[in-house]
């Protein structure tokens, strides 16, 4: 099973990749810049060639940048728009640089214009962006919440986009703790079989290559995006050994993006998911 954390990169890419190895991660996920925006810094070449070498040595596989979360494909404001759709261009040229096999990204907010607008501004920010894409990364369109006027959150929202997408280099990644607060259930084993088979019948699971695992602070439905421990949650032990052990997501790469402040909490984190999964 490949398990990975969303890391820091302050301390620079030596560090970060230190602790994944003292974490015993085989899989990681990544800002490129800053998650608040503003212009990114250009990475330089020896730092690039020391971070491919340390992920290759330390058999770390995928590599997964996520991009800021301010950006807003959905939105109807046109300088918003240019914003986000050279964000997604820059992101998608830095992920590759890195020899990340995904860039994941949220969708946004429609403001008020409705869900089917809001769709459509996304598949138009999106087939700009990569229009002339020629790397090796794959864009991969992540599940919401749903929260305030969030476009996303439904497997029909993914599908669609999905489908109008000019790019092959395009799937899903599935957050749990999204996916919860969004109305599919995750709670047991039969719940989260009937989810499964959900995403399979309308997205497709061949799209699906990536798991964001995390428990949700807020019941079924809320909408509310609050991540909580693997396990303290509502998805609770029980969802998440289904999750785990669910026999046609077991070979998706799973990273945790749970509201860590140590090294301990990654920890006891990732023991959790390695007992509920079986490999402890
Ligand atoms: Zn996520």
């Amino acid at each position: 099973m490949r398990i990975g954390i969303h890391t820091k990169i302050n301390a620079g890419f030596e560090k970060a990749i230190l602790r994944l190895v003292k974490l015993k991660c085989n899989a990681c996920q990544m800002f490129s810049r800053s998650p608040r925006g503003g212009k990114a810094r250009a990475l330089g070449e020896g730092e690039v060639r020391l971070f491919r070498k340390l992920c290759e040595k330390h058999d770390i596989n995928p590599v997964i940048i996520h991009i800021p979360y301010i950006l807003n494909l959905a939105t109807p404001d046109p300088k918003m728009h240019e914003y986000a759709v050279s964000m997604v261009k820059e992101d998608m040229a830095r992920a590759n640089l890195l020899g990340a096999s995904y860039l994941v990204l949220h969708m946004g907010s429609h403001r008020g214009q409705g869900v089917e607008k809001g769709l459509d501004q996304v598949t138009r920010a999106l087939n700009t962006a990569l229009r002339n894409y020629d790397g090796e990364t794959t864009l991969l369109l992540e599940n919401t919440s749903g929260a305030g006027s969030e476009v996303g959150y439904t497997f029909e929202h993914l599908a669609r986009v999905l489908k109008d997408l000019e790019t092959q280099k395009a799937g899903v990644c599935f957050d749990t703790c999204h996916g919860f607060a969004a109305g599919y259930d995750l709670a047991g084993q039969q719940e989260v079989d009937a989810t499964v088979n959900e995403l399979d019948r309308i997205v497709g699971l061949s799209n699906l290559k990536l798991i964001h695992g995390n428990d949700s602070m807020f019941e079924l439905g809320s909408h509310k995006d609050r991540h909580a421990d693997i396990g303290k949650g509502y998805i609770g032990e029980e969802g998440f050994k289904a999750i785990l052990n669910h026999q046609k997501l077991r070979e998706k790469p799973f990273i945790l993006e749970i509201p860590a402040e140590s090294d301990e909490d990654w920890e006891r984190n990732l023991k959790t998911v390695r007992r509920l999964a079986g490999l402890m």
